[in-house]
Protein backbone atom coordinates (compact mmCIF):
# COMPACT_ATOMS: atom_id res chain seq x y z
CA UNK A 1 0.00 0.00 0.00
CA UNK A 2 1.46 3.58 -1.08
CA UNK A 3 2.95 5.30 2.08
CA UNK A 4 0.72 8.44 1.80
CA UNK A 5 -2.53 7.20 2.34
CA UNK A 6 -4.43 8.45 4.91
CA UNK A 7 -5.06 5.61 8.51
CA UNK A 8 -9.03 5.47 7.16
CA UNK A 9 -7.35 3.63 4.29
CA UNK A 10 -5.17 1.71 5.63
CA UNK A 11 -7.17 -0.07 8.12
CA UNK A 12 -10.09 -0.63 5.58
CA UNK A 13 -7.82 -2.39 3.35
CA UNK A 14 -5.79 -4.15 5.94
CA UNK A 15 -2.54 -1.82 4.21
CA UNK A 16 -4.06 -3.35 0.53
CA UNK A 17 -3.32 -6.90 1.51
CA UNK A 18 -3.59 -9.14 -1.23
CA UNK A 19 -2.56 -13.14 -1.20
CA UNK A 20 0.11 -13.37 -4.00
CA UNK A 21 -0.53 -17.34 -4.82
CA UNK A 22 -5.05 -16.92 -5.35
CA UNK A 23 -5.44 -13.43 -5.39
CA UNK A 24 -7.67 -13.45 -2.25
CA UNK A 25 -8.27 -10.10 -1.16
CA UNK A 26 -9.08 -11.48 2.35
CA UNK A 27 -6.38 -12.87 4.16
CA UNK A 28 -6.78 -16.64 4.81
CA UNK A 29 -6.62 -17.99 8.28
CA UNK A 30 -3.33 -19.91 9.14
CA UNK A 31 -3.89 -21.99 11.98
CA UNK A 32 -0.89 -24.28 11.85
CA UNK A 33 0.89 -24.97 14.97
CA UNK A 34 4.21 -25.35 13.63
CA UNK A 35 6.62 -24.77 10.30
CA UNK A 36 8.42 -27.06 7.98
CA UNK A 37 12.83 -26.93 8.92
CA UNK A 38 13.90 -27.36 5.33
CA UNK A 39 16.55 -30.30 4.30
CA UNK A 40 19.49 -27.79 5.02
CA UNK A 41 18.53 -27.47 9.12
CA UNK A 42 17.23 -23.93 8.17
CA UNK A 43 14.17 -22.32 8.54
CA UNK A 44 14.14 -20.32 5.25
CA UNK A 45 10.29 -18.91 5.88
CA UNK A 46 11.49 -17.30 9.28
CA UNK A 47 8.46 -19.31 11.07
CA UNK A 48 9.42 -21.79 13.65
CA UNK A 49 6.40 -22.29 15.74
CA UNK A 50 3.30 -20.42 16.67
CA UNK A 51 4.41 -19.21 20.14
CA UNK A 52 6.75 -16.74 17.92
CA UNK A 53 5.29 -16.66 14.32
CA UNK A 54 2.16 -16.77 12.94
CA UNK A 55 1.07 -14.91 9.50
CA UNK A 56 -2.32 -13.42 11.03
CA UNK A 57 -0.84 -12.16 14.07
CA UNK A 58 1.66 -10.34 11.57
CA UNK A 59 -0.90 -8.69 9.49
CA UNK A 60 -2.89 -7.16 12.51
CA UNK A 61 0.10 -6.26 14.48
CA UNK A 62 1.21 -4.73 11.04
CA UNK A 63 -2.17 -2.34 10.41
CA UNK A 64 -1.82 -1.45 14.64
CA UNK A 65 1.78 -0.36 14.22
CA UNK A 66 1.08 1.79 10.69
CA UNK A 67 -1.95 3.65 12.60
CA UNK A 68 0.07 3.94 16.03
CA UNK A 69 3.08 5.04 14.12
CA UNK A 70 5.36 2.82 16.14
CA UNK A 71 8.36 0.55 15.78
CA UNK A 72 6.68 -2.71 16.29
CA UNK A 73 3.58 -4.03 17.66
CA UNK A 74 2.96 -7.46 19.62
CA UNK A 75 -0.56 -8.98 19.75
CA UNK A 76 -1.46 -10.82 22.76
CA UNK A 77 -4.15 -13.01 24.22
CA UNK A 78 -6.27 -10.07 26.07
CA UNK A 79 -5.30 -6.81 27.39
CA UNK A 80 -4.59 -7.51 30.45
CA UNK A 81 -1.74 -10.54 28.91
CA UNK A 82 -0.48 -7.27 26.97
CA UNK A 83 -0.41 -4.69 30.14
CA UNK A 84 1.10 -7.70 32.71
CA UNK A 85 4.13 -8.32 30.43
CA UNK A 86 5.00 -4.68 30.53
CA UNK A 87 5.44 -4.51 34.20
CA UNK A 88 7.33 -8.01 33.78
CA UNK A 89 9.74 -7.66 31.49
CA UNK A 90 10.98 -5.25 34.17
CA UNK A 91 13.60 -6.35 37.29
CA UNK A 92 12.39 -7.12 40.72
CA UNK A 93 13.17 -3.73 42.91
CA UNK A 94 12.20 -1.08 39.48
CA UNK A 95 10.19 1.62 40.65
CA UNK A 96 6.71 2.16 38.86
CA UNK A 97 4.26 4.34 38.69
CA UNK A 98 0.68 4.29 38.15
CA UNK A 99 -2.45 6.03 38.68
CA UNK A 100 -4.98 6.37 41.36
CA UNK A 101 -7.74 5.89 38.72
CA UNK A 102 -7.72 3.18 36.22
CA UNK A 103 -8.45 -0.34 34.81
CA UNK A 104 -9.28 -1.90 37.89
CA UNK A 105 -7.93 -5.77 36.96
CA UNK A 106 -4.48 -4.27 36.04
CA UNK A 107 -4.26 -2.14 39.65
CA UNK A 108 -5.72 -4.73 41.34
CA UNK A 109 -2.83 -7.12 39.45
CA UNK A 110 0.22 -4.17 40.06
CA UNK A 111 -1.00 -4.45 43.73
CA UNK A 112 -1.00 -7.86 44.66
CA UNK A 113 1.23 -9.83 42.10
CA UNK A 114 3.54 -7.54 40.91
CA UNK A 115 3.81 -6.70 44.13
CA UNK A 116 4.68 -9.62 45.55
CA UNK A 117 7.03 -10.25 42.88
CA UNK A 118 9.30 -7.28 43.43
CA UNK A 119 8.59 -4.26 41.58
CA UNK A 120 8.02 -1.51 43.67
CA UNK A 121 4.39 -0.08 42.85
CA UNK A 122 3.16 3.50 43.74
CA UNK A 123 -0.37 4.75 42.63
CA UNK A 124 -0.16 8.73 42.27
CA UNK A 125 -2.90 11.22 40.75
CA UNK A 126 -1.36 11.12 36.96
CA UNK A 127 -3.27 14.52 35.97
CA UNK A 128 -1.07 16.57 38.11
CA UNK A 129 2.22 17.49 37.08
CA UNK A 130 3.88 18.44 40.67
CA UNK A 131 2.57 15.33 41.78
CA UNK A 132 4.36 13.33 39.34
CA UNK A 133 7.80 15.14 39.56
CA UNK A 134 7.66 14.69 43.11
CA UNK A 135 7.03 11.24 42.77
CA UNK A 136 9.75 10.01 40.14
CA UNK A 137 12.58 8.63 41.55
CA UNK A 138 15.70 9.06 39.05
CA UNK A 139 18.04 6.05 38.56
CA UNK A 140 15.11 3.98 40.45
CA UNK A 141 11.51 4.54 38.58
CA UNK A 142 11.89 2.43 35.17
CA UNK A 143 8.48 2.69 34.07
CA UNK A 144 5.80 5.48 34.26
CA UNK A 145 2.20 3.94 33.38
CA UNK A 146 -0.55 5.98 32.16
CA UNK A 147 -4.51 5.56 31.28
CA UNK A 148 -6.38 8.48 29.52
CA UNK A 149 -9.43 8.90 29.07
CA UNK A 150 -9.35 6.84 32.16
CA UNK A 151 -11.62 4.53 33.98
CA UNK A 152 -14.20 5.15 34.43
CA UNK A 153 -14.13 8.96 35.91
CA UNK A 154 -12.61 9.54 32.19
CA UNK A 155 -9.40 12.01 33.73
CA UNK A 156 -7.37 12.86 31.72
CA UNK A 157 -3.29 13.24 31.65
CA UNK A 158 -1.39 15.09 29.70
CA UNK A 159 0.83 12.82 27.66
CA UNK A 160 3.36 14.89 26.24
CA UNK A 161 3.76 16.91 29.77
CA UNK A 162 3.96 13.40 31.12
CA UNK A 163 6.59 12.57 28.66
CA UNK A 164 8.93 15.42 29.54
CA UNK A 165 8.92 14.36 33.18
CA UNK A 166 9.38 10.74 33.03
CA UNK A 167 12.60 10.91 29.99
CA UNK A 168 14.06 13.78 32.38
CA UNK A 169 13.99 10.82 35.04
CA UNK A 170 15.75 8.47 32.33
CA UNK A 171 12.33 6.41 32.78
CA UNK A 172 10.22 4.50 30.06
CA UNK A 173 6.37 6.02 29.44
CA UNK A 174 3.56 3.31 28.55
CA UNK A 175 -0.07 5.00 27.71
CA UNK A 176 -2.79 2.45 28.46
CA UNK A 177 -4.84 4.39 25.12
CA UNK A 178 -7.93 1.49 24.89
CA UNK A 179 -10.31 4.47 25.27
CA UNK A 180 -9.24 6.83 23.04
CA UNK A 181 -8.24 4.29 20.22
CA UNK A 182 -5.05 5.44 17.50
CA UNK A 183 -8.08 7.18 15.78
CA UNK A 184 -8.30 10.04 18.31
CA UNK A 185 -5.01 9.84 20.21
CA UNK A 186 -1.77 9.29 18.86
CA UNK A 187 0.46 8.72 22.16
CA UNK A 188 4.09 7.96 20.38
CA UNK A 189 3.62 10.96 18.44
CA UNK A 190 3.20 13.05 21.96
CA UNK A 191 6.24 11.32 23.12
CA UNK A 192 5.12 8.32 24.88
CA UNK A 193 7.50 4.84 24.40
CA UNK A 194 4.99 2.45 24.81
CA UNK A 195 1.47 2.21 23.77
CA UNK A 196 -1.03 -0.75 24.96
CA UNK A 197 -4.18 -1.64 23.84
CA UNK A 198 -7.29 -3.87 24.93
CA UNK A 199 -7.90 -4.42 21.52
CA UNK A 200 -10.86 -6.43 23.02
CA UNK A 201 -12.22 -2.94 22.89
CA UNK A 202 -12.70 -0.82 20.23
CA UNK A 203 -9.99 -2.44 18.08
CA UNK A 204 -12.08 -5.53 17.33
CA UNK A 205 -15.22 -3.95 18.01
CA UNK A 206 -17.51 -6.49 18.00
CA UNK A 207 -17.33 -8.24 21.55
CA UNK A 208 -16.43 -11.57 20.03
CA UNK A 209 -12.99 -12.01 21.67
CA UNK A 210 -10.45 -10.83 24.28
CA UNK A 211 -6.83 -9.47 22.52
CA UNK A 212 -4.86 -7.18 23.42
CA UNK A 213 -1.44 -5.41 21.79
CA UNK A 214 1.88 -3.25 22.92
CA UNK A 215 3.77 -0.55 19.94
CA UNK A 216 6.75 0.67 21.24
CA UNK A 217 8.83 3.74 19.61
CA UNK A 218 12.21 2.02 19.97
CA UNK A 219 13.70 -1.29 19.90
CA UNK A 220 15.38 -1.24 23.29
CA UNK A 221 16.34 -3.89 26.33
CA UNK A 222 13.02 -3.93 27.68
CA UNK A 223 11.32 -4.58 24.34
CA UNK A 224 13.59 -7.28 23.62
CA UNK A 225 12.50 -8.47 27.22
CA UNK A 226 9.18 -8.00 26.87
CA UNK A 227 9.28 -10.08 23.16
CA UNK A 228 10.24 -12.78 25.37
CA UNK A 229 7.89 -12.51 28.28
CA UNK A 230 5.35 -13.16 24.85
CA UNK A 231 6.86 -15.72 23.58
CA UNK A 232 8.09 -17.87 26.94
CA UNK A 233 5.03 -17.18 28.65
CA UNK A 234 3.06 -18.05 25.63
CA UNK A 235 0.73 -15.32 26.06
CA UNK A 236 -0.21 -15.58 22.17
CA UNK A 237 -3.65 -14.83 20.78
CA UNK A 238 -5.09 -18.05 18.20
CA UNK A 239 -5.16 -17.45 14.88
CA UNK A 240 -8.94 -17.20 14.30
CA UNK A 241 -9.08 -14.54 16.85
CA UNK A 242 -6.48 -12.71 14.82
CA UNK A 243 -8.40 -12.89 12.18
CA UNK A 244 -11.32 -11.83 13.39
CA UNK A 245 -9.41 -8.77 15.03
CA UNK A 246 -8.23 -7.06 11.28
CA UNK A 247 -11.84 -8.25 10.31
CA UNK A 248 -13.04 -5.88 13.15
CA UNK A 249 -10.88 -3.10 12.51
CA UNK A 250 -11.63 -2.37 9.05
CA UNK A 251 -14.87 -0.68 10.77
CA UNK A 252 -12.50 0.85 13.34
CA UNK A 253 -13.13 4.75 12.21
CA UNK A 254 -16.66 4.71 11.30
CA UNK A 255 -17.26 3.20 15.04
CA UNK A 256 -14.90 5.07 16.49
CA UNK A 257 -15.85 8.55 14.73
CA UNK A 258 -19.83 7.41 15.13
CA UNK A 259 -19.51 6.32 18.92
CA UNK A 260 -17.36 9.34 19.80
CA UNK A 261 -20.33 11.87 18.71
CA UNK A 262 -22.90 9.93 20.12
CA UNK A 263 -21.30 10.27 23.33
CA UNK A 264 -20.94 13.87 23.12
CA UNK A 265 -24.74 14.42 22.36
CA UNK A 266 -25.57 12.12 25.32
CA UNK A 267 -23.05 13.81 27.82
CA UNK A 268 -24.61 17.04 26.49
CA UNK A 269 -28.33 16.14 27.05
CA UNK A 270 -27.90 14.76 30.30
CA UNK A 271 -25.31 17.45 31.82
CA UNK A 272 -27.80 19.63 34.14
CA UNK A 273 -30.75 16.71 33.94
CA UNK A 274 -32.38 17.31 37.32
CA UNK A 275 -31.86 13.06 38.27
CA UNK A 276 -28.50 13.41 37.23
CA UNK A 277 -25.85 14.77 39.86
CA UNK A 278 -22.87 14.82 36.94
CA UNK A 279 -21.70 13.52 33.43
CA UNK A 280 -18.47 12.98 33.96
CA UNK A 281 -16.85 13.33 30.06
CA UNK A 282 -14.08 14.88 28.49
CA UNK A 283 -15.78 16.61 25.86
CA UNK A 284 -17.88 18.53 27.76
CA UNK A 285 -16.06 22.32 27.90
CA UNK A 286 -16.37 22.25 31.70
CA UNK A 287 -14.71 19.21 32.62
CA UNK A 288 -11.37 19.39 34.07
CA UNK A 289 -9.79 17.29 31.59
CA UNK A 290 -11.58 19.29 28.69
CA UNK A 291 -8.36 21.47 28.12
CA UNK A 292 -5.91 18.87 27.84
CA UNK A 293 -7.70 16.84 25.88
CA UNK A 294 -8.80 19.27 23.13
CA UNK A 295 -5.13 19.82 22.74
CA UNK A 296 -4.06 16.22 22.30
CA UNK A 297 -7.40 14.39 21.29
CA UNK A 298 -8.52 14.75 17.31
CA UNK A 299 -11.69 14.37 16.13
CA UNK A 300 -13.71 13.52 19.20
CA UNK A 301 -13.41 12.67 22.74
CA UNK A 302 -14.52 8.97 22.57
CA UNK A 303 -17.52 7.03 23.46
CA UNK A 304 -17.04 5.79 26.88
CA UNK A 305 -18.82 8.42 29.73
CA UNK A 306 -20.12 8.12 32.96
CA UNK A 307 -23.28 9.74 35.28
CA UNK A 308 -23.64 10.05 38.29
CA UNK A 309 -27.15 9.41 39.61
CA UNK A 310 -29.04 11.97 41.95
CA UNK A 311 -30.56 9.28 43.98
CA UNK A 312 -27.24 7.62 44.78
CA UNK A 313 -26.06 4.38 45.18
CA UNK A 314 -29.92 2.23 44.99
CA UNK A 315 -31.25 4.71 41.78
CA UNK A 316 -28.31 3.80 39.99
CA UNK A 317 -28.53 0.21 39.86
CA UNK A 318 -32.08 0.70 39.24
CA UNK A 319 -31.60 3.11 36.55
CA UNK A 320 -29.57 0.53 34.87
CA UNK A 321 -32.27 -2.10 36.12
CA UNK A 322 -34.33 -0.67 33.37
CA UNK A 323 -32.95 0.30 30.41
CA UNK A 324 -34.28 -1.64 27.85
CA UNK A 325 -31.35 -1.03 24.72
CA UNK A 326 -28.74 -0.20 26.88
CA UNK A 327 -27.17 -3.59 27.63
CA UNK A 328 -26.24 -4.22 31.62
CA UNK A 329 -22.68 -5.45 30.92
CA UNK A 330 -19.53 -5.23 31.64
CA UNK A 331 -16.52 -4.30 29.16
CA UNK A 332 -16.75 -1.18 26.66
CA UNK A 333 -15.96 0.00 22.87
CA UNK A 334 -18.81 -2.59 20.89
CA UNK A 335 -21.18 -1.52 18.34
CA UNK A 336 -23.75 -2.41 20.78
CA UNK A 337 -24.11 0.36 24.10
CA UNK A 338 -23.68 -0.93 27.29
CA UNK A 339 -24.31 0.04 31.14
CA UNK A 340 -22.44 -0.59 34.09
CA UNK A 341 -22.84 -0.07 37.87
CA UNK A 342 -18.66 0.08 38.08
CA UNK A 343 -18.89 -0.02 42.50
CA UNK A 344 -20.52 -3.37 42.30
CA UNK A 345 -17.99 -4.69 39.86
CA UNK A 346 -14.80 -3.12 41.47
CA UNK A 347 -15.83 -4.09 44.98
CA UNK A 348 -13.94 -2.56 48.52
CA UNK A 349 -11.62 -0.54 48.12
CA UNK A 350 -13.19 1.30 44.84
CA UNK A 351 -12.10 4.98 44.64
CA UNK A 352 -15.71 4.62 41.89
CA UNK A 353 -18.32 6.62 43.36
CA UNK A 354 -21.60 4.32 44.45
CA UNK A 355 -23.99 6.41 42.33
CA UNK A 356 -21.76 5.88 39.02
CA UNK A 357 -22.53 4.45 36.55
CA UNK A 358 -20.70 3.69 33.17
CA UNK A 359 -21.95 3.91 29.79
CA UNK A 360 -20.10 2.45 26.73
CA UNK A 361 -21.84 3.74 23.24
CA UNK A 362 -22.06 1.75 20.99
CA UNK A 363 -23.52 2.92 17.45
CA UNK A 364 -27.46 2.59 17.71
CA UNK A 365 -29.41 5.71 17.55
CA UNK A 366 -28.39 8.18 19.38
CA UNK A 367 -31.94 9.04 19.37
CA UNK A 368 -33.01 5.64 20.86
CA UNK A 369 -30.19 5.57 23.27
CA UNK A 370 -31.00 8.99 25.07
CA UNK A 371 -34.48 7.95 24.95
CA UNK A 372 -33.95 5.16 26.57
CA UNK A 373 -31.85 6.02 29.55
CA UNK A 374 -34.30 9.08 29.89
CA UNK A 375 -37.48 6.41 30.50
CA UNK A 376 -35.01 4.61 32.87
CA UNK A 377 -34.24 7.59 34.92
CA UNK A 378 -37.40 8.48 35.28
CA UNK A 379 -38.46 5.09 36.20
CA UNK A 380 -36.03 5.16 38.71
CA UNK A 381 -36.58 8.19 40.33
CA UNK A 382 -40.20 7.62 40.53
CA UNK A 383 -41.10 6.48 44.51
CA UNK A 384 -43.95 4.52 43.21
CA UNK A 385 -41.87 2.46 40.95
CA UNK A 386 -40.57 -0.33 42.43
CA UNK A 387 -36.89 -0.30 41.58
CA UNK A 388 -36.03 -3.73 39.97
CA UNK A 389 -39.13 -5.96 39.66
CA UNK A 390 -41.87 -3.75 37.84
CA UNK A 391 -41.46 -4.14 34.39
C1 LIG B 1 -10.55 -4.00 29.23
C2 LIG B 1 -9.39 -3.15 29.55
C3 LIG B 1 -8.14 -3.69 29.86
C4 LIG B 1 -7.93 -5.19 29.95
O1 LIG B 1 -8.14 -5.81 28.72
P1 LIG B 1 -8.71 -7.32 28.56
O2 LIG B 1 -8.73 -7.48 27.09
O3 LIG B 1 -10.05 -7.36 29.21
O4 LIG B 1 -7.74 -8.23 29.24
C5 LIG B 1 -7.10 -2.82 30.13
N1 LIG B 1 -7.27 -1.49 30.10
C6 LIG B 1 -8.46 -0.93 29.80
C7 LIG B 1 -8.57 0.55 29.78
C8 LIG B 1 -9.56 -1.74 29.52
O5 LIG B 1 -10.74 -1.16 29.24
Amino acid sequence: MEDDVAPESVVAQALGWVDERTRAITPPIHISSTYLRDADNEYSSGRVYMRDHNPAFDQAEAVINTLEGGHQTLLFASGMAAATSVFQALHPGDHVLAPKVMYWSLRNWLMTFATEWGLDVELIDMTDPSVVRAALRPGQTKLVWIETPANPLWTVTDIAGTAALVHAADALLAVDSTSATPVLTQPLALGADLVMHSATKYLNGHSDLTAGTVTTRADNEHWQRLRRVRAQIGGTLGSFEAWLLLRGMRTLYLRVRAASASALRIAEHFDGHPLVAEVLYPGLPFSSGHEVATRQMVGGFGGMLSIRVAGGEAAAIAVAAHTRLWKRATSLGGVESLIEHRASVEGAGTPVPVDLLRLSVGIESVGDLTADLEQALARAGDPGTNSTSSR
